[in-house]
């Protein structure tokens, strides 16, 4: 296996001799011994030379390093269930990624991505390294597109976490929360500036968002609401009544721990009380891939046909969406 000329001195310290690139004979070692294609392990190997660092690798070393890139990129691809955030932060040091500039690339130019710590931006970036085009049509300004400005803040929003508002998305620090309740956090948020966008639009007459269920709401109120609807697509409307039937089920709705944002109980009685909580909500379960299991469960436990037709026009709803975003 040993070339036949010197190598010429590079980033590469491979068994003890620098090297800019390897040699067809030492690529094709690696792609034998990592059962993987030639090509596909070329690919890897330029992402870790352009690692500034020189890197002491053994021939051993090197078939560990690009199968664990090659996995790495495997399961980012498939994405759901969510993969071990540590494989995905090895995988992604070992390409040289800066886990920040990519957030900030992945999200339009989002600002203050330096401002998340490690292991919650590897879960951000994974999230969007499942979807890219989400990142691309909630920062995007084209046609089809949010146009949301990102901003990651260095202090802690105690009472939401985070916020969307007016086209800017501002993600407060989520100090000592797991990666899953930043993550859902963001794309909870996020759910506001897209999905219910899509759906119904930004802002929702009181009694819309939180229907009178004591029925003493008169005037004004209803006129609005009235006009409201009368501007709103039969999609959005079938929506709107999935969750009335939902709501009064709350045993048929999904609460997700989201730390210090809200217990499950808590995310719950905010999908009962508000309908654009639940717009959010459901599309972040939608698209981190808890909600169809969640129905399953659901369906198993309670056949009703309303439960069954409500749960049914909400995943077709929020599939509808996802297919106006590019993969
Ligand atoms: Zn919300």
């Amino acid at each position: 296996m040993e070339p036949k000329q010197p190598l010429p001195s590079g980033p590469f310290l491979l068994d003890g001799k620098r090297a800019d690139r390897l040699t067809p004979t030492q690529l094709a070692e690696v792609a034998a011994r990592s059962a993987l294609p030639v090509a596909t392990v070329g690919k890897i190997v330029d992402h870790l030379a352009d690692i500034e660092a020189e890197l002491p690798l053994t021939m051993e070393r090197l078939v560990e390093a690009v199968r664990q890139v090659d996995a790495t990129h495997a399961v980012v691809r498939s994405m759901y269930p969510f993969p071990s955030l540590d494989d995905l932060r090895i995988g992604w040091e070992l390409a040289g990624t800066d886990i920040a500039a990519e957030l900030e690339h992945r999200l339009g130019g989002a600002s203050g991505a330096g401002n998340v710590p490690g292991a919650q931006a590897v879960a951000l970036n994974a999230f969007l390294a499942g979807w890219p085009g989400f990142g691309r049509a909630l920062t995007g300004t084209g046609p089809g597109q949010y146009g949301v400005n990102v901003e990651f803040q260095r202090t802690v929003n105690r009472v939401q976490g985070a916020v969307y508002q007016d086209r800017l998305l501002r993600v407060g620090a989520f100090p000592g929360e797991t990666t899953l309740t930043f993550v859902r956090t963001f794309v909870h948020e996020a759910g506001h500036a897209t999905f219910q966008r899509y759906l119904i639009g930004d802002r929702l007459p009181m009694l819309v968002d939180q229907p009178d269920d004591t029925g003493t709401v008169t005037g004004d109120a209803r006129t609005e609401a009235a006009q409201f609807w009368s501007q709103r697509s039969p999609a959005a409307r079938e929506f709107y009544e999935a969750w009335m039937v939902l709501r009064r089920k709350p045993a048929c709705l999904l609460g997700l721990d989201l730390g210090f944002v809200g217990s499950p109980e808590k995310r719950v009685a905010r999908q009962v009380e508000s309908f654009a909580e639940f717009c959010a909500e459901v599309f972040m379960q939608m698209a981190t891939n808890v909600l169809p299991d969640h129905v399953l469960t659901v369906l198993d436990r309670d056949a009703s046909q309303d439960v069954l037709k409500a749960w049914i026009t909400v995943v077709r709803g929020l599939r509808a969406f996802a297919r106006t975003v590019e993969k």
